[in-house]
Order: structure tokens, then sequence, then C-alpha cells
């Protein structure tokens, strides 16, 4: 047993080697992902299930790597957090996401581009300065973008938190807070965070319409959100009874399969004009 307890560690250990081993290449191809273009931004667009005039999307970063070919966000966004390459890669996004915005804006497309920010960027004292910059550059008024955040991140360093998203909601941006649901004290929260919008977790979504848990806290939640005068957004919705559900509950947003996929920065404009009510 002895011997069995040995060889089971060495294995684990073996693998965990293999595991550092990758995530220090992958790190080191992050490095050069930049200077050598290897990012790309693709746009989900969002659909209204009322009458809003702004028409959605959220930003999502694709790594074409040169020999591994495409490395999911879910994968190598945690290495660019760790090793602080994220400003970095965070601040591309936020440039690139406005500069689309901004092609859009000029065509007289009324849109909105939520960004995925990192905790990381959210707590770095110049953030609000480089949004600033940004939107600057690109001449895009504040209106035409969202930043997303994630609740569980935000945990730490509440109060920082806090200062950081009222200065930039005073930019003019809007705040969403993403995965709602799927981390601990959501509603402490929603207390606390100055947010407009709210994304309701993909898990719970899965479930409907037939689990009546999901169900429940489902309506639950956007009335709450109503009530605070917080509007919602339904990620990951992948089939017709799902929407029909969130229709019929008041969600005001719904994203997912059943609508679109990510589609490439080359595409998303003309995706977007035949959304736009002319
Ligand atoms: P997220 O912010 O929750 O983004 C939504 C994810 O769900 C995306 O995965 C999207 O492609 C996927 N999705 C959309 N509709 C559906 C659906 O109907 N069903 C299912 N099963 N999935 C759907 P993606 O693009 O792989 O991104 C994964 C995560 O990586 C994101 O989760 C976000 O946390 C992070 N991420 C992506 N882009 C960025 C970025 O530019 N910056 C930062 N900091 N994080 C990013
Ligand atoms: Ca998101
Ligand atoms: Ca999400
Ligand atoms: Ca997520």
């Amino acid at each position: 047993a002895k011997e069995l307890g040995r060889a089971r560690f060495q294995a684990f250990h073996e693998n965990m080697e293999y595991d550092f081993s990758k995530k220090v290449q992958l790190e080191n191809d992050l490095h050069k992902a930049l200077n050598e273009n290897q990012f790309d931004l693709h746009y989900q667009p969002q659909v209204c299930t009322g009458k809003d005039h702004y028409l959605r999307m959220e930003a999502l970063i694709r790594w074409e790597h040169p020999t591994e070919g495409k490395v999911s966000p879910a994968a190598f966004i945690p290495i660019a957090e760790d090793s602080g390459l994220i400003q970095e890669i965070g601040h591309w996004v936020l440039k690139t996401a406005c500069a689309t915005a901004k092609q859009m804006v000029r065509r007289g497309l009324n849109v909105v581009v939520a960004v995925n920010v990192s905790a990381h960027q959210i707590k770095h004292p110049d953030f609000q300065n480089l949004v600033e910059t940004v939107l600057k550059d690109n001449q895009l008024p504040a209106q035409h973008l969202e930043l997303e955040i994630t609740e569980s991140i935000l945990m730490q360093e509440l109060d920082m938190a806090v200062i950081m998203l009222k200065k930039l909601r005073r930019l003019g941006v809007s705040i969403s807070l993403d995965d709602f649901g799927s981390g601990y004290s959501s509603l402490n929260y929603l207390k606390q965070l100055p947010v407009d919008i709210l994304k309701l977790d993909r898990s719970f979504i899965h479930e409907l319409p037939f689990n009546e848990e999901s169900q429940k806290i489902t309506t639950s939640i956007i009335s709450l959100a109503h009530g605070l005068g917080i509007k919602v957004i339904a990620e990951g919705v992948e089939n017709q009874d799902q929407a029909d559900f969130l229709i019929e509950n008041n969600c005001d947003y719904m994203q997912g399969y059943l609508f679109y996929y990510p589609v490439t920065s080359d595409h998303i404009i003309s995706v977007i004009e035949t959304l736009s009510p002319s």
C-alpha cells in the first residue's frame, strides 16, 4: 500500500510538473502574442426583449497560438492575471473594442460594446484614467462602452472596487455584473456595488424552463434587480423554451447560441447593421 501511495504521489507530482511547465510555456508565449498580433476580438450580439434603441454586444478575446491553435480565454486569462500581463492585454482589448465601437457609431449605429475587465485591472489605481484616455483617443462617447466585472473577484478590497466603479460610472460608462449567482454573497454585492446591469449566470439558464428551482430563482432575481433599477441579461440562452420563459418573465436582454455565436471582427458590423431598426 505504501508503494502504491508513492507511485500515486509521483504520478500526481509529474502531472503537476507537466501542468506547470505548460503554464510557463503559455505565459512566455503570451508575452509574444500581443506584439505578433495573435489576438483577435470576437463580438456576440445580445438581443433585447423590449424596445431598446441600443444594439448591444459583448467583446470576447481570441488567441490563435502559432503551434497550439486556438487557446480558450478560460485557459489563458488566469495565466495572464497571475503574471501581470492582464494589464497589457486588457488595454489592448479596451482599445480594440472602442475602435470597433467607434466605427459602428460612425455608421450611425447606436451600439453598446461590453468589455470583460479583470479585477486586477479594476484594482489598478490608474484604470479610470486609462479608460478615459482610450475613449478620448477614439473619440467615443462613454455611453457606448460597458465594463463587465465578475463578482467573486471583487470580494477582497470591496471598498476600493466600489470607489473605482463609481469613478468609471461618472465617466459615463455602464457597469455590468458578470456570472451573477455563480459565486457567493451575490445579494450583498448588489447592495454595495454600483451596477447598471446584471448578467444571470449560464448555470441557471441551462436548467430553464423545466427546473422549478431555477425558474423561481430566475424570476426572483429579475424582479429584485428591477426593484433596484438594474437591468438583466440572461447568458447562455440555447433554446426557444428558455427564451420564451425569459421573455415572459421580463428579462431585458438575452445572449446565447440560440441567437448568435460570437462573430469575428470582420463580420460584426454587417451583422449589427441587420439588427438596426433603420
Ligand atoms: P464570460 O464573460 O462569461 O463570457 C461568456 C462565454 O460564454 C464566452 O466564452 C461565450 O463564447 C460563451 N457563450 C456564449 N453564448 C453561449 C451559449 O449559448 N452557450 C454556451 N455554452 N456558451 C456560450 P469564451 O469566449 O470562451 O470566454 C470564456 C471566458 O473568458 C469569459 O466568460 C470571460 O470570463 C473570459 N474572457 C473572454 N474574453 C475576455 C477578455 O477580453 N478579457 C477578460 N478579462 N476575460 C475575457
Ligand atoms: Ca462576460
Ligand atoms: Ca458570463
Ligand atoms: Ca465567466
